[in-house]
């Protein structure tokens, strides 16, 4: 069993890490080996102190050299839920689950906010996570509404899967190719259904469905956790980064503005005190 695991490899996960590790802790630091694809978007950063006008691209080798420097590794992938267990956590990501007595939620968050119906049929037709649920639609008819090209590996795995696939990028430059695949550019308005999904509405028509794969690179934190306080897409979080689950952290933008490297990674630091604190106490 894990002391603490963190979720999302930006700012806020780094910083967590590398004080977790500082202070010899066993963990495991889930997310992408390229970390968070906000460090590359930056053109210039001015506010990040002792580093003037430093490169997005810049930073993001820097804290990949930090890591490596100090011994810590990625474990990649997409988490899709962890569980309370009374005491400890279950952490499930893709094929694999991990137990842990902590967990640091570090996930940012996504532009694209939820559409109605989604949260709905979550379990029922709506899935975030290709590895955990592509098989149930082997031969159907899905769509793929995929928000970052990050994450199209996701959604060619699906397509060698279903039959039939509606592909919606909400980017630029999408490259998924295949005989089953169909590109729609649309935007997704409603996820609708009985006992479970039917069909998505489009802002210009519709598209009768088996299943939705929502594919994101960061899930809204009530989706990722059952009972966690949130309030406009953040999860609450007092002084020491401690939300209303005992050994449940939070840092960075998932907790609210500002959105700002600085501040998650200061939320970083904070919420691996604290789980030291936490585990102290329980000992
Ligand atoms: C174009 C641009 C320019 C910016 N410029 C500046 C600037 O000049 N100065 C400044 O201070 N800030 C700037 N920002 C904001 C800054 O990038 C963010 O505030 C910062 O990256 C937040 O760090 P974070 O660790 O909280 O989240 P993120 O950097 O968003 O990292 C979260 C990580 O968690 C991963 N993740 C999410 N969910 C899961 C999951 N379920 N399982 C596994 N991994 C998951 C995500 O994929 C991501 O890699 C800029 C942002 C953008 C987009």
């Amino acid at each position: 069993m894990f002391d603490c695991i963190i979720i999302g490899t930006g700012p806020a996960g780094i910083s967590a890490a590398l004080t977790l590790k500082a202070r010899g802790r066993n963990f495991l630091l889930i997310g992408s080996a390229s970390l968070s694809g906000k460090i590359n978007a930056a053109e210039e950063v001015n506010n990040y102190p002792g580093l003037p006008a430093v490169g997005g691209a810049q930073l993001k080798e820097a804290f990949i050299n930090h890591l490596e420097q100090s011994d810590i590794s990625v474990t990649p992938g997409q988490v899709t839920g962890v569980y309370d267990m009374g005491g400890y956590f279950g952490v499930l990501c893709g094929d694999n689950s991990y137990e842990s007595k902590t967990v640091i939620l570090a996930t940012g968050v996504e532009a694209v906010k939820p559409v109605p119906g989604e949260s709905e049929f979550l379990g029922r037709g709506v899935s975030y996570c290709a590895t955990c649920d592509g098989l149930l639609y082997k031969g159907k008819k899905i769509v793929v509404v995929c928000t970052s090209a990050a994450m199209e590996e996701e959604a060619e795995y699906l397509s060698s899967l279903a039959a039939e696939v509606v592909f919606v990028p909400l980017y630029k430059g999408a490259r998924l190719k295949g005989e089953n695949v169909r590109y729609l550019v649309d935007m997704p308005r409603a996820i609708v259904g009985d006992t479970r999904v039917r069909k998505v509405v489009f802002s210009k028509g519709e598209e009768e469905c088996d299943g939705v794969f929502m594919l994101k690179s960061a899930l809204a934190p009530s989706a990722l956790v059952a009972g966690l306080n949130a309030e406009g897409g953040h999860v609450v979080v007092d002084r020491a980064c401690r939300t209303n689950i005992a050994g449940l952290f939070a840092a960075g933008d998932c907790t609210g503005r500002p959105y700002q490297y600085a501040k998650a990674v200061g939320e970083g630091n904070v919420a691996a005190h604290s789980v030291c604190d936490y585990l102290a106490a329980k000992k």
